[in-house]
């Protein structure tokens, strides 16, 4: 008999998957032109010329054993020294490259730090909107998800966070700038947040960890997002180079445990035996290398901005309720029938694919992602102005 869990998590496919497969085939079918692909959240502009060069470089000037050879499991020593130097200069906040962890992306840091900070029946608290797959990445822990309501701004409902957080409670995940609303918690929340953490762990006598998931840090159109290693000692980042250098298909992030945790050093070792256990050791040795090279450059954020501006402008004007996104590349736009799975459905007949909230924990909304080519949000908007005209003809 094979593992069921595991077998109905490959069988069903997420829905943000599916609606992309969706797409690829109504593109066949009627023409790439003729379908707004908002479904994925895979970059559209290009990582930065020096990402391009420093593979080419290593590829031309490295021995070529070493290069595609195993590094620590943990990572290569002087590229998590590269990382924690960074991390000095751009926060001026002193790691030792000793609490790093290189991994396969954001997905692998949140399973991996969930896995060694959980045991068999904690929960994991979050805010919806929420990522998905943390729910996949807890119950990989033998944690179980559970999510705070966000408030009218999609931001956290305090309230809503004082009764969800009960003894039970082993760490909470936080996703600013977030997916799918592109909201960017300021200092003033993110300090209130880490007040009421401190005042539950001495509560209940256990520390209640604070992981940052920040595949987005650095796509922001003007908005600072604080550093949370300033504001809470029991936290780890979980950082992801994906969408910051326009790297997703290379798997390439990080594990950063703070220092100031009381037991940062058996976090840190049970970071290293929980990527051991899963398989996550050695991230790809020559992205490794890259990243080094690149610690303190980002793509090109502006094209973001004029595509959020343009469908921001547009689909306000055709009477859309939404929450001006201030980072990451996405839209969550509420639906005008007030169920996200039938303005999903509905966006469909218009050849729009944009995915219902419902699975990032808010059924009203939908998201979505603008990561794409401008022209395509040009000639997405009739189409978004029928949409609407046709809820309006029903009421
Ligand atoms: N967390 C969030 C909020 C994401 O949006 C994503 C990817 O879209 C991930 C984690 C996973 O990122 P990665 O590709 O680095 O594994």
């Amino acid at each position: 008999m094979i593992n069921k869990k595991y077998l109905a998590l490959g069988t069903k496919r997420s829905v943000i998957r599916e609606l992309f497969e969706y797409g690829k085939k109504r593109k066949a079918e009627i023409g790439e032109e003729k379908v707004f692909d908002f479904s994925l959240g895979n970059p559209s502009i290009e990582p930065p010329k020096s990402l391009n060069k420093s593979i080419i470089d290593h590829l031309t000037k490295d021995d070529s054993i070493s290069l595609h050879g195993y590094t620590s499991a943990q990572g290569d020593a002087s590229v998590r020294s590269a990382i924690a130097a960074s991390i000095k200069k751009r926060f001026d906040f002193d790691i030792s490259s000793d609490l790093i962890y290189m991994t396969c992306g954001a997905a692998a840091s949140l399973t991996i730090t969930l896995s060694a900070l959980c045991v068999e029946g904690d929960s994991v608290l979050t805010f919806a909107p929420y990522f998905p797959e943390y729910a996949v990445f807890a119950a990989t822990a033998g944690a179980t998800l559970k999510a705070v309501e966000p408030d009218g701004d999609m931001k956290i409902d305090f309230d809503d966070l004082a009764l969800k957080l009960d003894g039970s409670v082993k760490a909470v995940i936080i996703n600013s700038p977030n997916n799918p609303s592109g909201v960017v918690y300021d200092g003033a929340t993110l300090k209130k947040l880490c007040a009421f953490l401190k005042s539950r762990s001495t509560e209940y006598g256990h520390p209640i960890y604070l992981i940052s998931d920040e595949p987005y840090r650095e796509l922001t159109y003007g908005a600072i997002v604080p550093y949370v290693f300033d504001h809470y000692e029991n936290a780890v980042i979980c950082y992801s180079y994906s969408k910051s250098l326009s790297v997703p298909g290379e798997r390439i992030g990080y594990i950063a445990v703070s220092p100031l945790a009381k037991d940062c050093k058996d976090i840190y070792y049970a970071v290293c035996g929980a990527g051991r256990a899963l398989g996550y050791v050695c991230a790809p040795s020559l992205m490794q290398k890259v990243i080094a090279d690149c610690v303190y450059e980002t793509s090109d954020v502006e094209k973001y901005k004029q595509n959020r501006d343009l469908l921001c402008g547009a689909l306000k004007e055709y009477g859309y309720e939404f929450a001006k996104p201030d980072g990451a590349f996405y839209l969550f736009v509420k639906s005008p029938s007030g169920d996200g799975d039938e303005f999903s459905e509905r966006a469909k007949k218009h050849e729009l694919l944009i995915v219902s909230g419902k699975g990032f924990g808010v059924s009203t909304h939908a998201r979505i992602a603008y990561c794409v080519d401008k022209k395509t949000i040009e000639r997405s908007l009739p189409a978004f102005r029928a949409l609407m005209e046709e809820y309006k003809k029903e009421n």
